[in-house]
C-alpha cells in the first residue's frame, strides 16, 4: 500500500504515519526527519535544506524529489510506504505521479488531515522533537515519561526552530500558496479522502485505518 500524508504543518501527519507504519509494516518516509537528520549530521544536503527550513521555505523541488525516488526505490519499499511531507508541491506531486507510472503503479490513498490555521500555532508551540530518533511529543497531548527526555532513545527534546510561533506564520503562508492546491489534484486521482485532525489522536487513526480499509469519495470542498 502507497500512501500519502496530506496537512498543514503540525496538522499530526508524521504523529498518524507513525501509527499507520506499524499497523500495516511499512516504512515510514518524513522528508522532514531526513533534512533534520542531514542537517544533524552536518552533510552537503543538511547545509543546503537549513537555509530553507528556518525560514519556513520549502527546500527546493529538484532536490527533494531526488531524495524521496532514491528512498522509495530501496528494498524494504517494495510492499509499500506511507510519505509524510511529500510531495508539497504540485511538481513534486507530478513527479511522483510520473516516476510511479514508469514503474505500472500508482498512489493508493492520500489521507488529509483537517486542522484550521486557528489551531496549528497553539499545537506547533507545544511540540516537542527529538532530533536524534525523530520520534515526536507534545506538552499537554503527547506527553514523554520524563519531561523533556525522549521515551526512545533518552535523548533531550527540543522546540524546533521552525516551530516558534513567527516561523509557523510563514510556514501557514506557504502551505496554503504551494502544498493546498495538492488536496485537488489527488481528488481528481480518486485517491484522496479527509479525516477531521482536531480530533484526539485515537480517533484521528480509527477514522484513517476506516478509510484505508474502504476509500470513501469525498465531495468538493
Ligand atoms: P505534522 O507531522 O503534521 O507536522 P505532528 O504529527 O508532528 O504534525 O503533530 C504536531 C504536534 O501536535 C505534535 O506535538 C503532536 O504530538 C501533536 N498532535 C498530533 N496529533 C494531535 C491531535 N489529534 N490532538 C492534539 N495534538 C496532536
Ligand atoms: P516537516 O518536518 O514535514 O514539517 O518539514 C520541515 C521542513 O522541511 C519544511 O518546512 C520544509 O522547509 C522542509 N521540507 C520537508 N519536506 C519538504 C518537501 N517535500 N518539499 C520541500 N521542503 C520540504
Amino acid at each position: 500500500m502507497k500512501i500519502i500524508m496530506l496537512g498543514a504543518p503540525g496538522a499530526g501527519k508524521g504523529t498518524q504515519a507513525e501509527r499507520i507504519s506499524k499497523k500495516y509494516g511499512i516504512p515510514h518516509i518524513s522528508t522532514g526527519d531526513i533534512f533534520r537528520a542531514n542537517i544533524k549530521a552536518g552533510t552537503e544536503l543538511g547545509i543546503k535544506a537549513k537555509a530553507y527550513i528556518d525560514k519556513g521555505l520549502l527546500v527546493p523541488d529538484d532536490v527533494t524529489v531526488d531524495l524521496v525516488m532514491d528512498r522509495i526505490s530501496q528494498e524494504d519499499c517494495k510492499n509499500g510506504y506511507i510519505l509524510d511531507g511529500f510531495p508539497r508541491t504540485i511538481p513534486q506531486a507530478e513527479s511522483l505521479t510520473r516516476a510511479l507510472k514508469a514503474r505500472g503503479t500508482s498512489i493508493d490513498h492520500a489521507v488529509d488531515v483537517d486542522v484550521p490555521d486557528e489551531s496549528i500555532i497553539a499545537r506547533m508551540s507545544g511540540r516537542r522533537a527529538c532530533l536524534t530518533c525523530g520520534a515526536t511529543y507534545h506538552t499537554v497531548y503527547a506527553k514523554p515519561a520524563k519531561e523533556g527526555i525522549c521515551d526512545k532513545c533518552g535523548a533531550s527534546l527540543v522546540l524546533r526552530e521552525d516551530d516558534k510561533p513567527e516561523t509557523v506564520k510563514q510556514r501557514l503562508l506557504v502551505y496554503h500558496e504551494q502544498t493546498k492546491p495538492l488536496i485537488d489534484y489527488y481528488r481528481k486521482e480518486n485517491v484522496l479522502c479527509t479525516v477531521d485532525g482536531t480530533q484526539d489522536m485515537e480517533k484521528v487513526f480509527l477514522d484513517i485505518t476506516k478509510t484505508l480499509g474502504c476509500l470513501l469519495y469525498t465531495s468538493p470542498s
